[in-house]
């Protein structure tokens, strides 16, 4: 604003100030563009659900009475549908509070710790064996505890549930970052699909996703909480081999 102000900026100066305002108005731009779109595939994925729910509670006023087997299909497809409104909405909210930096609690965590404790409840939940591989590293970082227990859980969860064999995770200390990876030995990925993997509600197969409870949120909502910590995610993948997740978290 001062060189705007300043009378005697150069022709030069004043060419790099539209430059860096122009930039400023796409950037703009593009976030309109992102949320509308947002908007728009929230409004679809949650029309669906809505239109079962709907044409079921019809089925039940017209015909409930006289057919009364209709009644469990009825309201069990209500319910589950009603969940799945309800799981959703909790992860849109969760993705709108994660991209607010300052949502970000900051505290010394040890991330082998919180590792720990997922594979103790996803080994369970999905009667697998997951194995965790570490040096004797350092592992304490500063981090919000909750979010990036999330973080990995959605990493953790994805590989049980695309992946029929062991999952195996491994954590790395380097000079200037913690990797977190996690390997599975199923599905993969195309390269196709992982140029889109992190986009909200991306699903390469929308049928089976939607069958293991998948919204399409979950890798979004990690991204977001990696980026918010300034780290990142990378992935390998090959179709049919598996995929490896990993989180490069800064030290
Ligand atoms: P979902 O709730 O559908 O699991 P995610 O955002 O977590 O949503 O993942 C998006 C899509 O990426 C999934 O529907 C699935 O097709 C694919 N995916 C995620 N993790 C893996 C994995 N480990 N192996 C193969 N495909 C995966």
């Amino acid at each position: 604003w001062e060189k705007l102000t300043n009378l005697h900026s150069t022709k030069d100066e004043l060419g790099e100030m539209q430059l860096s305002y122009n930039k400023m108005i796409d950037r703009i731009y593009e976030n309109i563009e992102k949320q509308e779109r947002f908007v728009s595939d929230a409004s679809h994925e949650l029309k669906t659900p809505l239109s079962v729910i709907t044409s079921y509670t019809e089925l039940l006023q017209r015909r409930g009475k006289d057919r009364p087997e209709l009644w469990e299909e009825a309201t069990n497809a209500i319910l589950s549908e009603a969940e799945r409104m309800k799981q959703l909405t909790e992860q849109m909210l969760l993705l709108a509070k994660n991209q607010e930096q300052e949502n970000i609690r900051f505290e010394l965590v040890d991330i082998s710790s919180i590792i720990r404790s997922i594979i103790r409840s996803l080994s369970v939940a999905y009667d697998r064996e997951i194995i965790l591989y570490t040096d004797q590293v350092n592992t304490e970082i500063s981090a919000d505890k909750q979010k990036i227990y999330q973080a990995i859980y959605i990493l953790v969860d994805n590989a049980c549930k695309y992946s029929d064999s062991d999952i195996h995770l491994q954590v790395k200390e380097g000079p200037t970052e913690l990797t977190i990876s996690v390997k599975d030995f199923g599905e993969g990925l195309s390269k196709e699909d992982q140029q889109h993997i992190f986009d909200r509600f991306y699903r390469v197969d929308k049928a089976r996703s939607r069958k293991s409870g998948g919204t399409g949120l979950g890798l979004a909502i990690c991204h977001s909480i990696i980026q918010a910590h300034g780290g990142t995610i990378t992935i390998e993948s090959e179709l049919n081999e598996g995929s490896t997740f990993t989180i490069h978290l800064p030290k």
